[in-house]
């Protein structure tokens, strides 16, 4: 039988850089991650489940913050826990509007 699939490609948003307004941002801890840990490009469940295809395939795999909004859904799926989300402010680069630091 031929079936077909719908498929979106990782583009900008409606949103544009989403990661200007993230309040925390998820940490990529590669030596927890099981597929880095396999050497081959497995599980990849944060890719899967990011819903702004901000995570590239990979061992581990890469986060792109420039379109990361902070959700945390990457977090909470990884069954490794490989992914840990940090507030901004502890990187010093959350700023509220006017410039004031938060
Ligand atoms: S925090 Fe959300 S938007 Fe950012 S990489 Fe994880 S799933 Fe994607
Ligand atoms: S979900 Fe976790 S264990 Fe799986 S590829 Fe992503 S970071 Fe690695």
């Amino acid at each position: 039988m031929n079936q077909k699939i719908s498929m979106s490609r990782p583009s900008v948003g409606e949103a544009g850089r989403t990661g200007d307004w993230r309040s925390s941002r998820p940490v990529m801890r590669a030596e927890l991650c099981l597929a880095a840990k396999a050497g081959k490009v497995t599980c990849q469940l944060c890719w899967l489940y990011c819903p702004d295809a901000c995570i590239t395939q990979g061992m581990p795999p890469e986060i792109e913050l420039e379109y990361c909004k902070g959700c945390g859904i990457c977090a909470e799926e990884c069954p490794a826990h490989a992914i840990e989300m940090v507030p901004e402010r502890a990187h010093g680069v959350c700023e509220m509007p006017g410039g004031a630091a938060r």
